[in-house]
C-alpha cells in the first residue's frame, strides 16, 4: 500500500518532530515549512478548537491531501485556566517561550504546591479542500513547577511534571512525553480515524 502523506498545518517544527516520531512509518509527514507559499493563518479564535479549524481548512485550501493541524496549550487552574489557548504569546511576544516561562512563573509565585495544578490540552482538526472532517482531543494532567527543569521537548515544558511524575516533560525526554502527552492523545485518535479511509 503506498504510503499516505500528511500535511501538519504548522511551522513549529517541535510539533512536527513530536508528531513524526508518534506517527513513525504510517504516513509521510510535511509541514508548512515544506511550502513556503502557504499563507500564514491568523489564529482568531477563543478556543483550541475554532483555532484548529482555522489552521486546517486555510491549509488545505492550498493543497491536494490530508491536513492535519494542531493548536494546543496550557491551562492553570490557579490562573483560572490561562495561559490557554494564548499560550504561545502569554509573554507578549509569539512564540518566546523563555518569556512565556518567565511570565508563567511570576503568576505562579505565590500559588502553594498542592495549588499548582494543570494541563496540556491539544485539539486536533483533520480537514481536505478546505473542510474539517473530524477532531480529536487530548489532555494530559499535571502541575507547574517552582522552577524550570530540563532542557528537551519545547515550550512549557521544563515547567510542566505530568501526573505521577517528579520530573518535568523536559527531563523526561521524547520517548516518555510522547506517551503521555496532549498530543499523543489526540495523534492516536487521528491515526485510528485516518487508517479507516479508503485508499
Ligand atoms: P499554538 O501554536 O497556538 O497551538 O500554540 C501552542 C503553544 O502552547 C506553544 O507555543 C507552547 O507555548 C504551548 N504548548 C503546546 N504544546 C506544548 C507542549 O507539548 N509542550 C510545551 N508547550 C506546549
Amino acid at each position: 500500500m503506498p504510503q499516505r502523506t500528511l500535511i501538519i498545518a504548522t511551522r513549529n517544527a517541535h510539533k512536527t518532530q513530536e508528531i513524526r516520531a508518534m506517527v513513525g512509518e504510517r504516513c509521510l509527514v510535511r509541514d508548512a515549512n515544506d511550502f513556503p507559499d502557504f499563507p500564514q493563518v491568523e489564529e482568531t479564535g477563543t478556543t483550541f478548537l475554532v483555532n484548529a479549524t482555522l489552521k486546517a481548512e486555510a491549509i488545505s485550501d492550498c493543497v491536494d491531501g490530508y491536513v492535519l493541524s494542531d493548536d494546543s496549550g496550557l491551562e492553570v487552574d490557579a490562573l483560572h485556566g490561562a495561559p490557554g489557548v494564548w499560550s504561545s504569546s502569554y509573554g507578549g511576544e509569539e512564540g518566546n517561550h523563555a518569556r512565556n516561562n518567565a511570565r508563567l512563573l511570576d503568576e505562579m509565585k505565590d500559588v502553594p504546591l498542592e495549588k499548582r495544578q494543570g494541563r496540556f490540552i491539544c485539539v486536533m482538526v483533520i480537514a481536505r479542500h478546505g473542510k474539517a472532517l473530524a477532531h480529536f482531543r487530548g489532555s494530559v494532567e499535571g502541575r507547574i513547577l517552582t522552577e524550570a527543569s530540563g532542557h528537551g521537548g519545547f515550550g512549557y515544558d521544563p515547567l510542566f511534571a505530568p501526573a505521577g511524575h517528579e520530573a518535568s516533560f523536559a527531563e523526561l525526554g521524547a520517548e516518555i512525553k510522547n506517551q503521555l502527552s496532549h498530543r499523543s492523545r489526540a495523534l492516536v485518535q487521528a491515526m485510528e480515524w485516518l487508517a479507516q479511509l479508503p485508499d
